[in-house]
Formats: C-alpha cells, sequence, structure tokens
C-alpha cells in the first residue's frame, strides 16, 4: 500500500486546504498519515470550550482525521507562532523558533514510512502565515534528505479567485467592500508565461487542480470536527463565508520535483488523485 504524508501547521488547515484530497487518496488505496505541527495554541476559543486549547484542537483533530480517512496522526508538538511580527513567533518551542527540531521529526516520521509522496504548502505558506511558510520548509528539507519520490504543495490558484470575485461583484451578489481585491494579492499562485510563481517567487512550477465529489460530505464533516475554529460568520482569509464555499470545494496542489533541476512529471499520487494541470498561459 503506498503511503502519502499530509504535513500542516495548525489543526483545521488539513480539513480546508487538502481535505478532500486525503479523503480521495484514502478512498484510492493510499494510507494516508497526517503531521500535525503545531497544537493550534493561538486560536481564538470559543467561551464554552474548558479545557487546554491545544488538547481541545488535538480532540477535533482526530474527529476530522478519521472522516478524512487518515490511519496515523503524528504531532510533532511545537508550539503556534501566531500571526506575522506577534511575540509568540520568537517562543522557544514555537514553530518557526524551532524549523531545524520540526524538519528532523518530520524526516523521521517520513522515513518509518517510507513514504511514496509528501504533501507540503507553498513557499509563500499559501497566505503569509510565518508557521505556514515553516510547514514549507520542513517539507521541503524532509523531502530532500530522503529522496521522497513524489512532493506536491498545497496552494491557491489567485487567478481563478479574482475572477470568481469579479463575477460575484458584476452580477451585483457581492458588496465589493466585503471582499477586498487586495486581500488576494498575497494568496497563492499567480501564472506567468513560464508557469506559477507565489508571493516569495521562486521557479515557475505546474499548478494542479482537483474537484471534489463524492469527497465534499466528508471534507465538509472534517471542518465541522474543528467546531472551535469555525464560526458561521468569520471570513477567511478575507473570502466572506457566503463565497467561501465555492473556493472550497476545489483544491490546488503545486508539482515539485525531489531533485533539484529535473522537470517533474506526473507522479502516482497525482494520477490518483486525478488533478488536472491548470494552464498559465
Ligand atoms: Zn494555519
Amino acid at each position: 500500500m503506498p503511503t502519502a504524508v499530509f504535513v500542516h501547521p495548525h489543526p483545521d488547515d488539513e480539513a480546508i486546504f487538502t481535505g478532500g484530497a486525503m479523503r480521495r487518496a484514502a478512498d484510492g488505496g493510499w494510507r494516508v498519515v497526517l503531521v500535525m505541527a503545531t497544537g493550534g495554541e493561538e486560536g481564538t476559543m470559543p467561551e464554552w470550550v474548558r479545557v487546554d486549547t491545544a488538547d481541545h484542537r488535538r480532540m477535533e483533530t482526530a474527529q476530522a482525521a478519521a472522516v478524512l480517512g487518515v490511519s496515523e496522526v503524528h504531532h510533532l508538538g511545537l508550539r503556534d507562532s501566531g500571526m506575522a511580527g506577534s511575540d509568540t513567533n520568537r517562543h522557544p518551542d514555537s514553530l518557526t523558533s524551532s524549523v531545524s527540531r520540526a524538519a528532523d521529526a518530520l524526516a523521521e516520521i517520513v522515513d518509518r514510512y517510507h513514504a511514496d509522496a509528501l504533501v507540503g504548502q507553498d513557499s509563500n505558506g499559501i497566505y503569509g502565515h510565518p508557521d505556514h511558510v515553516a510547514v514549507h520548509q520542513i517539507t521541503r528539507q524532509a523531502a530532500a534528505r530522503l529522496g521522497t519520490p513524489e512532493v506536491l504543495e498545497a496552494t491557491m490558484d489567485r487567478q481563478w479567485l479574482s475572477e470568481l470575485r469579479a463575477d460575484r461583484v458584476n452580477r451585483g451578489r457581492l458588496d465589493p467592500g466585503s471582499w477586498q481585491a487586495a486581500s488576494l494579492e498575497r494568496v497563492g499562485v499567480k501564472p506567468t508565461a513560464d508557469g506559477w510563481i507565489s508571493e516569495s517567487r521562486g521557479a515557475p512550477q505546474t499548478l494542479l487542480r482537483i474537484d471534489l465529489a463524492h469527497e465534499w460530505d466528508a471534507k465538509q464533516a472534517a471542518m465541522a470536527a474543528h467546531a472551535s475554529q469555525v464560526p458561521d460568520a468569520a471570513d477567511f482569509m478575507g473570502i466572506p463565508p457566503g463565497v467561501f464555499h465555492r473556493v472550497l470545494a476545489h483544491e490546488w496542489f503545486l508539482r515539485v520535483g525531489s531533485t533539484a533541476g529535473s522537470v517533474p512529471t506526473a507522479g502516482p499520487l497525482e494520477q490518483s488523485l486525478g488533478a488536472v494541470v491548470v494552464p498559465s498561459g
């Protein structure tokens, strides 16, 4: 049975960014392993949660993982670094203070499973959060050290999001002020003549998309499992709640080669997911 290891910074990221892919991989005969880097200690918690934040979110993660078909969950046990620029970035146990320690711990897990595929995040951490960027770094380091054959990185298609926004605004179904165009400027990847690039630049890459079908119910159930974090009225990355469900029905990944300089081709996980290449031209 081939093994795919999905790496995420905070409880709920796995459901939001890769929940459909995890369910589809599990249904396609993959052993799906989830590695959670931090406990999500900096998440805002509702009053009804009476226990320790990390303990509570660990329980929510276990529930989400079960509906996504995850066979094992590993916690690296590092601390949520909080938003960019906050004091919690410098906590000695924060993920951003402990990147090499986290990379070692991740590599040990990936090695133990002889993972066939590793899934991280794009070089800007999808939207710039320091822990998401750190997940990009530790996943790349682990893959390079172990020579993991297939590496994908979760991202979002900024152009698709912009077009979705413009369409809603033009049809009078969205107040332009409720979803500022500027909020998209740092999200995911944008097309260039040679491929897709993120805010932090780097070489253009191939962008893949999966459109969720029967996995949608599992993804919704996984997000609902993170009840402390998904309040009804909150926006996400500036995207208003009424639009966000449209976004969540798709997941995007960059195809990353394991060997520097090589042009990566479609690997077995990508094929199992039925991912399509998104043209950049
Ligand atoms: Zn996160």
